[in-house]
């Protein structure tokens, strides 16, 4: 069987090295032959090569969002899961009004068009945030506004014209977390345990499962699975407000960051289990072995990192994608086991200060 991956990222590194493992051949489609994913394909294919890629794939799936049209058109018939969900994710605004229109509780947000974004804030309660409607991850194209509406302006004129913006109140959080579930072609679900996820200025820095348990976000986890009708991942990010409700963030029908500690916590880990459910192979248990916990590896280059630090603390291990470094960037990560919660939040703790400073978990 040869599986086709739309986007050579880290999450596709590892899906290939974690599917390697089953006994599948990987082709990767991406524009450049030295992204991760591509120095460990058995194909790496650019979007010139795309009628090639198709007829060589049995399955094709996705590890981002931004895929051009086109590119999907020609391999919808062997994408899992389908291009219709992920069309659904390439637009927050979609995405949010489908949530929204399904029952599922978000924060308040209105749609508007950039040249209504004054007039669409002001009918807001300050604070608010400001998410244009495509190409946003890692906070990218997201906009925090307390009260210098000035700054809407210069929004604007960073996107194209026809661009529309989510204008979303500011949610007062406790805290936030994410849930992982896995679905095969015949509608078995399994879901992953939660974790409890810290971000800063929108990127994910680090998370940690919980003894926490929220059934209700575990529902709508398999509920939306299978309204979407999703063979492979889906994610849900939650906020859980000061106030005691719990409302969703934003979803991602593939791997996800928040579950990178899979590899090492869980009997198997996201990408192992992405691949058998496209493969129509039993999913693999999604049982935690022990408390866990994951820190990003943020633009830093591989001589900046103190890897014998990082190396010297007990059940640590790391993950580095080969990048070139960039501002932001998501270099590597370190995955975490420990014997208990408390274990491991004290090694997130001294990773953190290895990798940071001065940050606390
Ligand atoms: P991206 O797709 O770029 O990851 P998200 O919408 O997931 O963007 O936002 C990234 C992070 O920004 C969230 O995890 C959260 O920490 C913060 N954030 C996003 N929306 C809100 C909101 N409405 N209120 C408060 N914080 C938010």
């Amino acid at each position: 069987m040869r599986i086709g991956i739309l986007g050579g990222g880290q999450l596709g590194w590892m899906t290939i090295m974690e599917g390697k493992k089953l006994g599948f051949e990987f082709l990767v489609l991406d524009s450049s032959k030295t992204s991760p994913a591509c120095k460990v394909a058995d194909g790496c294919f650019d979007y010139s090569s795309i009628d090639e890629f198709v007829r060589l794939c049995d399955v094709v799936t996705y590890e981002f969002e931004h895929i051009p049209d086109e590119v999907l058109e020609s391999v919808s018939h062997l994408t899992l899961p389908s291009v219709e969900v992920l069309n659904l994710k390439k637009s927050k605004v979609e995405e949010k009004l489908y949530l929204r229109r399904s029952g599922y509780p978000v924060p308040n947000f209105l749609v508007s068009a950039g040249e209504d974004l004054e007039k669409t804030v002001a009918m807001l309660n300050l604070p608010v945030v400001i998410k244009a409607e495509s190409l946003g991850y890692d906070g990218k194209g997201q906009y925090l506004i307390k009260g210098d509406t000035g700054k809407l302006k210069t929004i604007t004129m960073n996107h194209k014209k026809e661009e529309r913006f989510l204008v979303e109140e500011f949610v007062e959080f406790d805290f936030e977390f994410s849930i992982i579930g896995v679905r095969s072609g015949k509608g078995e679900i399994k879901l992953y345990p939660l974790t409890i996820n810290y971000h800063e200025e929108g990127i994910l820095i680090y998370n940690k499962t919980t003894d926490l348990n929220f059934p209700f976000a575990q529902e709508m986890v398999k509920s939306l699975m299978e309204e979407l009708n999703i063979v492979g991942l889906l994610c849900i990010e939650f906020f859980h407000t000061k106030d005691g409700r719990i409302l969703i963030n934003e979803i991602a029908p593939r791997t996800h960051n928040t579950g990178h500690w899979t590899l090492d916590g869980c009997y198997t880990s996201q990408f192992e289990n992405l691949v058998r459910a496209i493969c129509g192979l039993p999913l693999g248990s999604t049982r935690l072995k022990s408390p866990s916990g994951m820190v990003n590896i943020i633009g830093k280059s591989y001589e900046e990192i103190d890897i014998k630090r990082i190396l010297s603390v007990e059940g640590t291990k790391l993950y580095w994608y080969g990048k070139e470094k960039r501002y932001r960037r998501k270099m590597g990560h370190v995955n975490v086991v420990g014997d208990s919660q408390e274990d491991v939040e004290k090694k997130l703790e001294y990773l953190n200060d290895v990798l940071f400073g001065a940050l606390k978990c």
